[in-house]
C-alpha cells in the first residue's frame, strides 16, 4: 500500500508544477498552487540554489508522485527501461503512460490517478473483455479498455467522464464516452507526453 508522508497539494507546491493529483479540485480557484505557488515550508519562498544531484532527485520525484509510485516500483520501471532498444527515458515514460491506472486516468474514467488505481483494483475494468485488476498492467497497441457493465452506474466513474471535457484525451488513445469503452491506437510516443518532464535527469539520477 501507497503511503504519503504530505499532503497531494504540498507535493505540487514543493515540485514547482501543477500534477493534479487532486481531480476536480485541481480545476477549481481552491487548488493550492494556484494560491501559494511556492515551495512549502518556513523557507519556501526563499531564493534556493541547487545541485546537479538535487535536481535530478527532485525531477525523480517529481515524475514519482505524480504517478503515485513507490520507490521501489519506480526503480523498477527505470531498471525495466534501461535494457529496453531506444532511448531509456522515453521508454521509462512510456512505460508509465502505459500502465493500466494511468490510462484509465487519461481516458478520463477516473478525476485522478490515485483514483483510478483505486477502481481498477475493486474490477471495475475490462481489458480486451477480461476483468483486470492490476494497476501497474501494460496496456499495448489495439487493447479495448471498458467500463464493466455493472459500473456504469458508479457515480466516480459519471463524474470523471462528467469532467473530461476540462481535459485533452492523449492522441495515442481513443475514447468512446457513451459507450464507456477506450482503446490504445498506438504505444505513446515522446511528443505525447505534454507534461515537463527532463526524463534525461531522472535517468542520470539513477546511473549514479
Ligand atoms: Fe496540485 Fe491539484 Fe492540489 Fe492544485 S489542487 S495543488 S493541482 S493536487
Amino acid at each position: 500500500m501507497s503511503y504519503r508522508s504530505e499532503s497531494v497539494c504540498t507535493t505540487c507546491r514543493r515540485e514547482n508544477l501543477k500534477l493534479f493529483l487532486k481531480g476536480d479540485r485541481c480545476f477549481t480557484e481552491k487548488c493550492s498552487f494556484e494560491r501559494r505557488s511556492y515551495p512549502p515550508g518556513q523557507h519556501g519562498q526563499a531564493r534556493t540554489k541547487f545541485s546537479e544531484y538535487s535536481l535530478q532527485m527532485r525531477e525523480k520525484q517529481k515524475v514519482r508522485k505524480l504517478f503515485g509510485l513507490l520507490e521501489n516500483q519506480f526503480e523498477n520501471v527505470v531498471s525495466k527501461a534501461t535494457i529496453q532498444r531506444g532511448v531509456t527515458g522515453e521508454a521509462m515514460l512510456a512505460s508509465l503512460e502505459r500502465r493500466l491506472d494511468s490510462v484509465v486516468y487519461s481516458l478520463g474514467f477516473a478525476q485522478s490517478r490515485s483514483q483510478a488505481r483505486q477502481l481498477v483494483r475493486h474490477s471495475h475494468f475490462l481489458v480486451n473483455q477480461k476483468r483486470l485488476n492490476i494497476p501497474s498492467y501494460q496496456v499495448n497497441a489495439g487493447d479495448v479498455i471498458e467500463v464493466h457493465e455493472k459500473s456504469r452506474v458508479l457515480k466516480p466513474i459519471l463524474a470523471a467522464l462528467e469532467a473530461i471535457k476540462r481535459r485533452e484525451i492523449p492522441q495515442w488513445l481513443d475514447l468512446n464516452a457513451g459507450q464507456f469503452k477506450g482503446m490504445v491506437k498506438q504505444a505513446p510516443k515522446r511528443a505525447d507526453i505534454t507534461m515537463p518532464i527532463q526524463e534525461n535527469l531522472i535517468v542520470e539520477y539513477y546511473s549514479r
